[in-house]
């Protein structure tokens, strides 16, 4: 375990971030690294508990302790591979994830939860600083072609995975690189790109072949993948936005936050050609959505110079204490305040937006709310009720709808023959990801709905394993609960 008494001495310690008036002058990551030796301390705190809630906590099955008491003796390689046995890309989710396992962790019960994240980015950093994670191709080839549609985080694991069993795997991806979401959706003050690109070079020396720009579905028809390949993996995201379909939704400058979003990432990325330019620069905006989706448009908004940034939130405030009714290990519902609400944004909650006005050209110029309750009847659902009196009227050039997504697209379902789900994702079961057509697999957000880039890291994994027993009859590839001991 870390240091016995390592809990007791040392206080919880993560990196800080460069001011605000700072690090909105550009698109940088803007963390500051920890020193070792604080890292090495932070690995100290774990108690290496009997039952590790934090191993159920995270949806990989983390190593945890193994690498917290790797790191707290300086062994950076071992806990490195620790790491590695379990995720393929550590250094996506060591930056970007809600860590559910430090909301399991057992000192947190009373105390501050060890810093599994940033430990994580730390072994994931110091190995690509010192060249230890390098292309490891299979030592056989099967004879196998495995298609995966999709290059997020699911695709990209299931494709590392599949090509680790030994068969020649080939990724289709419409957008112009690989990434998914980790691309253009994250903005780059949450991750650079670079971080992606590195990892893609050491897939494709271990000989995995990505083609972008190719959708599939339009570009090339999804049954002629079935004659080309011996398996399918389906990870093509829940890319079907909510809309919010109210009086003067069609003006201009009422935004999906995708296009807001994606746009900036590819102006970021050096691309001139990015069509009309959808710009917070000098406006009054307005973010309807509080979630992830949401603070990356406000974080992104105050980037480009916006006047003001304003944050709507239907739901009620949470409390930033775990609520009662959600104890310790479970995932709390509670107020989360991102990097990006910091930077200046004004939130309101239990207000919902009537009403979008134009002017004289169509374009944006305000909106109106009201403020709303949820009233809970006896055997019903809880109703939203609007609040009387509460219309206000709001100045407002760029409203961006954060409103998550609705389910997966239904092209490559209709042309396959693929069951849908009744939350219109692709049907298949959690143990295996087999969908109704044999050969044909779907994992990450295009089976379970909008998630998490540590579930699509964990499905993508999960479905190879399966995928390789179809094609071979039976896998070495880990399931979560593994480790890294070779399983059959
Ligand atoms: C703005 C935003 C911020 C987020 N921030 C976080 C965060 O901080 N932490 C976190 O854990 N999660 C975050 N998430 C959620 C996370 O990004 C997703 O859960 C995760 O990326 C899902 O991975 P995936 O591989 O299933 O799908 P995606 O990342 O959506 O990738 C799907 C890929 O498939 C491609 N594709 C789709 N259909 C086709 C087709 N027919 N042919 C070819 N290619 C196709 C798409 O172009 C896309 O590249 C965020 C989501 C958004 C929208
Ligand atoms: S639950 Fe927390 S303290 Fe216990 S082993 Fe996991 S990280 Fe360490």
């Amino acid at each position: 375990m870390g240091k016995i008494t390592g809990f007791l001495e040392i206080d919880r310690k993560v990196e800080s971030y460069a001011p605000v008036e700072e690090r909105i002058k550009n698109y940088r990551e803007f963390t500051l690294p920890m020193e070792e030796k604080d890292v090495k301390d932070q690995g100290a705190r774990c108690m290496d508990c009997g039952i590790p809630f934090c191993h159920s906590g995270c949806p990989l099955g983390n190593l945890i302790p193994d690498f917290n008491d790797a790191v707290y003796r300086g062994k950076w390689e071992k806990a490195s591979e620790i790491l590695h046995s379990t995720n393929n890309f550590p250094e996506f989710t060591g930056r970007l994830c809600p860590a559910p396992c430090e909301e399991a962790c057992v000192l947190g019960i009373n105390e501050d939860p060890v810093t599994i994240e940033n430990i994580e980015k730390n072994i994931a950093e110091t190995a690509f600083k010192k060249g230890w994670i390098t292309a490891k191709p299979p030592l056989e080839r099967t004879g196998k072609k495995v298609a995966v549609v999709g290059s997020g985080p699911a695709g990209l694991a299931a494709a590392q995975q599949l090509n680790r069993a030994g068969h020649q795997v080939t990724v289709f991806e419409r957008d112009e690189k690989p990434g998914g979401l980790l691309r253009y959706g994250i903005p780059d003050f949450k991750m650079e790109k670079h971080v992606i690109d590195r990892r893609l070079e050491v897939l494709k020396e271990e000989g995995i072949e990505f083609k972008c720009g190719v959708h599939v579905g339009k570009d090339i028809k999804a049954g002629s993948l079935k004659n080309d390949f011996d398996a399918i993996v389906l990870t093509g995201g829940a890319t079907v936005r909510r809309r919010l379909p109210i009086e003067g939704a069609d003006l201009k400058g009422v935004v999906q936050a995708m296009d807001f979003l994606g746009q900036n990432n590819r102006r970021v990325d050096g691309i001139k050609d990015l069509g009309e330019e959808i710009l917070a620069t000098d406006k009054d905006v307005v973010v309807i959505g509080g979630g992830d989706t949401g603070s990356d448009c406000i974080g992104t908004s105050f980037r480009q110079g916006a006047k003001s940034v304003s944050n709507f939130e239907i739901m009620p405030m949470g409390t930033p204490d775990r609520p009662k009714d959600q104890p310790w290990p479970f995932w709390p519902m509670r107020l989360r305040t991102s990097s990006s609400h910091k930077e200046g944004a004004e939130r309101f909650f239990s207000i919902s937006t009537k009403k979008f006005i134009g002017d004289e050209k169509g374009n944006l110029k305000g909106l109106i709310t009201s403020e709303v309750e949820w009233v809970t009847v006896p055997g019903q659902r809880p109703q939203l009720k609007e609040v009387e009196g509460t219309e206000r009227e709001w100045k407002c050039e760029l409203a961006l709808l954060a409103l998550g997504f609705t389910g997966s697209e239904n092209t490559i379902a209709e042309q396959l023959g693929l069951e849908m789900d009744n939350r219109t994702n692709i049907k298949a079961s959690e143990i295996d990801y087999k969908t109704n057509v044999p050969g044909i697999f779907v994992a990450g957000d295009q089976r379970r709905g909008q998630s998490l880039i540590v579930w699509a890291i964990s499905e993508g994994r999960q479905a190879a394993h399966h995928v390789d027993k179809y094609l071979m009859g039976e896998s070495a590839l880990p399931l979560k609960g593994d480790g890294d001991l070779p399983r059959v």
